[in-house]
């Protein structure tokens, strides 16, 4: 199994232009004044969507306000949390859900949901829509203490939640879930879930479980949703998924057995493909997964090895 990853190439969703400046998130002074500087531009989140313009054109553009525009976004009074410094520029995330309509002026754009046009986003506004929209998930979700139920109040500027009961410290979430690309000789393991588009095949993925290394858990879920057995484990890359609060790291695996027994829970089918159906994929009548996809990346990468 030979592997060559073009280092140029960057997964959807990383390459952020914020420089996360944690020692300002305990600068409590600092983080005051910069939530009322006009300079400050805010990220909003509305019931997980973020604000974007041109998505009717076919040009969505990520939407940060700042100044007059987000004045109605700092009354909402939502969870906010620090996330960076853009071009020395204090860049907040703010969700204002709780909003029946969201409090930003009528022309800044729409609220879209991010994984719909992500692939179209400029890649460091869909890195700072994503880290946004991973932490307002976060501060939504985790309002009150896992071990005692006491409400949570905010620290770190937002990066993490304190609960006055039991002086419990809780930090956001990421939740490691594991894609991988079984190759054995010049074919690869490819399923097909209900979940997909119609006749779109992709590589296999599932969520680390408590106990279980990430080689550990490409084997597992290989053979659980395929039947084949794995054997070696190369890791490739990863791409954060907040949607909501995942990781995912992608491998390449080698398949040390052919016979494939599907777990019709997950899967409607799985096929071993030639490197000849992957690259005549239309002809033969089937999709691969979307170009921003890591998925995509583990597939092009094999194929161009
Ligand atoms: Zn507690």
């Amino acid at each position: 199994m030979t592997l060559s990853f073009p280092a140029s190439r960057t997964n959807a969703y990383t390459g952020s232009p914020l420089d996360r400046a944690g020692h300002h998130r305990e600068d409590a002074d600092w983080i005051v004044a910069a939530l009322a500087s006009p300079d400050t531009l805010f990220a909003p989140v509305w019931r997980a969507r973020s604000l974007m313009r041109g998505v009717e054109q076919g040009r969505p553009e990520g939407v940060l306000l700042g100044g007059e525009a987000a004045q109605g976004l700092r009354e909402a009074g939502g969870p906010w949390a620090f996330l960076g410094l853009w071009e020395q520029k204090p860049v907040f995330g703010i969700d204002v859900s709780h909003e029946d309509a969201p409090p930003v002026p009528a022309n800044a754009g729409s609220f879209t949901d991010l994984r719909a046009v992500a692939g179209l986003l400029p890649a460091n506004e869909a890195s700072v829509l994503a880290h946004a929209r991973g932490m307002m998930h976060w501060r939504v979700k985790h309002r009150f203490c896992g071990i005692c139920g006491t409400a949570m109040e905010p620290r770190s500027a937002g990066n993490a939640m304190s609960c006055p009961g039991c002086k419990a410290q809780h930090f956001p979430r990421t939740d490691p879930a594991v894609i991988m690309l079984v190759v054995r000789g010049d074919h690869c393991l490819l399923g097909h879930s209900v979940r997909f588009p119609q006749k779109m095949y992709s590589t296999l993925a599932g969520f680390v479980e408590p106990g279980e290394s990430l080689e550990e858990a490409v084997r597992r879920e290989v053979m659980e949703e395929s039947g084949v057995d794995v054997g070696r484990v190369i890791y490739h890359s990863s791409q954060p998924w907040p949607f909501p609060s995942s990781i995912m790291l992608g491998f390449h695996a080698e398949g040390l057995s052919e016979d494939i027994t599907i777990d019709p829970e997950e899967l409607q089918d799985a096929r071993w493909f030639s490197r000849a159906d992957l690259r005549n994929h239309e002809a033969l009548g089937f999709g691969l997964p979307r170009a921003d996809s890591i998925a995509r990346r583990l597939i092009e990468d094999w194929l161009n090895a």
